[in-house]
């Protein structure tokens, strides 16, 4: 799971970690807000009008749902269970209250945090997206320094920067995590079995 303030650029990062490991497979949430331009149905989310989202949190189609921001985002159950049932990896962009629940129902999944290098950098790179509101401008600008409190729930920590070096760090947390003994103990009956490991 990936989160961080936004303009943190958490967005960006998972797009291009998307890119070298084609495999990972992304949750699509279902959120009230507004479609930005050329976001996609479906793609980017699910767009949902407040009772359709509230019909769906009533069915209990959510694994987590949050407000962010003044509008609703869910992560749909279904397909995570799907994923994970399949053995894929899969990658949350969730805010901080959603990953932080996520990690209490599946304590082996791993958190991310992602900052920007500093504050100023944050603000700039929301401003530059030319998508906010002065006033979701400053709404997201006052919530990151509350956001930041919570980084040390989170198991990694990584600056984007530069994005290849952040995507690089992510990568890398991805490849020590699956090599960790706990998630490889299969291998010895393989292994005593006669078998080779792939
Ligand atoms: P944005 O409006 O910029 O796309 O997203 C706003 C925030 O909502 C981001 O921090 C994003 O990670 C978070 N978010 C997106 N989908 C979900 C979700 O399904 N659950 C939760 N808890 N947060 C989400």
């Amino acid at each position: 799971m990936v989160s961080g303030p936004s303009g943190a650029g958490k967005g960006t990062v998972c797009k291009a970690l998307r890119e070298k490991r084609p495999d990972l497979k992304l949750s699509v949430s279902a959120t009230t807000r507004q479609p930005r331009e050329g976001e996609l149905e479906g793609v980017h989310y699910f767009f949902k009008t407040q009772e359709e989202f509230a019909a769906m949190r009533e069915r209990g189609e959510f694994l987590e749902w949050a407000q962010v921001y003044g509008n609703c985002y869910g992560t749909p159950v279904s397909f995570v269970k799907k994923t994970l049932e399949d053995g894929a990896d899969m990658l949350l962009e969730i805010d901080i209250q959603g990953a932080l629940n996520v990690k209490k129902a599946f304590p082996d999944a791993v958190t991310v945090f992602i900052v920007p290098p500093s504050l100023a950098i944050l603000r700039k790179r929301l401003a530059d997206r030319g998508t906010e509101t002065e006033e979701s401008l400053a709404i997201r600008c006052a919530a990151a320094e509350k956001e930041l409190a919570f980084m040390d729930q989170y198991d990694y920590f990584v600056v984007n920067g530069e994005l290849q070096d952040a995507v690089d760090e992510v990568n890398a947390i991805m490849t020590a995590e699956a090599l960790k003994m706990g998630r490889n103990l299969f291998a010895y009956k393989t292994l005593v079995e006669g078998e080779e490991l792939k």
